[in-house]
Order: structure tokens, then sequence, then C-alpha cells
């Protein structure tokens, strides 16, 4: 193999963040060409911070969020989530620290069109074979946490936009996660839900001490993030993406 395809030793960086990316690249073949969606990422998000990845379509932010999650592996570069290398990890091991680690909100949502809300929130619970009282108290904790109590026993359909979003992010923290990873949340929200997702995030970064990379073009997201990092064509265009903690705001 040649060099561009070395992976570093995994070393715990001193600052101990949740997630260290050194030298992430991304190339996708198809029809005979390459693209270059990662062009050497390196970058830190601290435990507990709300990091926001904006950059226009096409600008891999869904390739980044992808090989952080260890739902994909980097041509090249390393990724570690809470002390673990999970680049270059075999899918079954990969999938395991997924299920305890790392939960996912996507903007399509997801959810089981035949399962109530509640039992969506409970789908984690019972993959991991948690006690059901324990089960039980958990989800009625997160759908009181998303403001959705009311609703347990409705399905996806007979619910908004925003609601089904707030499912997901229920089902989400369900393990309790260490990182939860958010592509485009409200890509398919009207502006004003959209709003209310992105602070139910935040709040919930808090409430739960998990931390969170959330991708998206929305400007509210840049008002409630902790910092703000910007890929454009696969490259990180903010000179602060590795940082040693939080960042202050500036504000
Ligand atoms: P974003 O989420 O910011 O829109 P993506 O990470 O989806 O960006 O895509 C980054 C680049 O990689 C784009 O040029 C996209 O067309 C390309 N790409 C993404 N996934 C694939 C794939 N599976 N095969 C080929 N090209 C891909
Ligand atoms: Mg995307």
């Amino acid at each position: 193999m040649t060099e561009r395809y070395a992976r570093p030793e995994a070393r715990i960086a001193a600052g101990d963040a949740m997630v260290t990316a050194r030298g992430l690249v991304r190339d996708y073949e198809s029809g005979g060409s390459v693209v270059h969606a990662l062009r050497g990422i390196d970058m830190d998000v601290a435990r507990g911070e709300l990091l926001a990845v904006r950059g226009r379509s096409g600008s891999g932010k869904t390739t980044l969020l992808n090989l952080l999650g260890g739902l994909d592996q980097p041509t090249a570069g390393t990724v570690q989530v809470d002390g673990t290398q999970i680049s270059g990890m075999s899918e079954d091991a990969a999938a395991h620290v997924r299920r305890n680690t790392i939960a996912f909100v996507f903007q399509t949502f997801g959810l089981i069109p035949i399962l109530s809300a509640a039992e969506n929130v409970e789908v984690p619970l019972r993959l991991v074979g948690a006690d059901p009282r324990e089960r039980d108290a958990r989800v009625g904790e997160l759908l009181e946490l998303v403001g959705l109590a009311e609703r347990a026993k409705h399905r996806p359909h007979e619910l908004s936009g925003g609601e089904q979003q707030r499912v997901s992010i229920a089902r989400a923290l369900a393990n309790r996660p260490r990182l939860l990873l958010a592509d485009e949340p409200t890509g398919q929200l009207d502006s004003e839900t959209g709003q209310r997702i992105m602070l139910l995030i935040r709040n919930v970064v808090r409430a739960e001490g998990v931390t969170a990379v959330v991708a998206t073009h929305d400007p509210i997201m840049l008002d409630v993030a902790d910092r703000v990092i910007e890929l454009l064509d696969g490259e990180l265009v903010t000179p602060t993406a590795v940082a040693s903690g939080r960042v202050p705001r500036g504000d």
C-alpha cells in the first residue's frame, strides 16, 4: 500500500476530546472517476460541546458525519470517539460502538411507521435488552424531555414533521449515547419549526451531557452552537477546527 493509506497509531490527545479526527480523506470512485469528498480534515470536538458543521450542498458534511459515526471508513486518516479508534474497525466492532456510544438524527426522521412514538423511542432500548421497567421510565423521561408526553401513543403519520423529528431525537438519546450526530435535522422543516428543533437539540445536549455535531445550513444553529466550522469542497475553511477545549462564543 502507498503511504497515503497508512493509518497513524491510535493515540489519545492530551486534550481528551470526545472526537478526534486526523488527516481524514474520503475518495469516492464512481464511473471511472474519483470524487475527493474530504481532502484531509483535522478536527477535535470537546466533551459536551455542540459543534455545527456548515457548508453548501456537496461540501462533504454527510461524508464527514458518516466517518465520525463509523458508518463509513476513510480512505486515509483516523477517527477516535471517546478514546476508541473507530476508523479501520471491522463492521461488527463499529456496529458495537455505534450501538453503545453514538446516535444519529437524520433529515428524514427514519421512524418506523407502524410503531407509536413511545415504541419508536423504545426500539434502541429493546436492542440492548434493557430491563422493561427501566425502559418504560426512560421512554417517559425522553418524551417529556422533547415535549411529546401527550403524543406517546400516536404513530408517525399522526404527527407533524417537527414532532416526528422530536421523536427521532428522543430515540437517538435512548441509550445515553456519548456522541450525537445530526445530519441536517431541520432540512425538511419550516424555519420556525426548525428553530424550535435546533433549540431543543441545544437543550438536550445540555440536559443529557452529550456531545453533538450538527451538519446544517440553518442560520439558527450558528447562534445556538458553541462553535461553527465550515467545509468547502472537502476542506475546512475554519482555522480553529482543532481546539483544545471549549471555545468561547465571543458574545
Ligand atoms: P454534503 O452532505 O455537504 O451535501 P456529501 O458528503 O454528501 O456533501 O458529498 C460530498 C461529495 O461527495 C459530493 O461531491 C458528492 O456528490 C460526493 N459523494 C457523496 N457520496 C457519494 C457516493 N456514495 N459516491 C460518489 N460520490 C459521492
Ligand atoms: Mg449531506
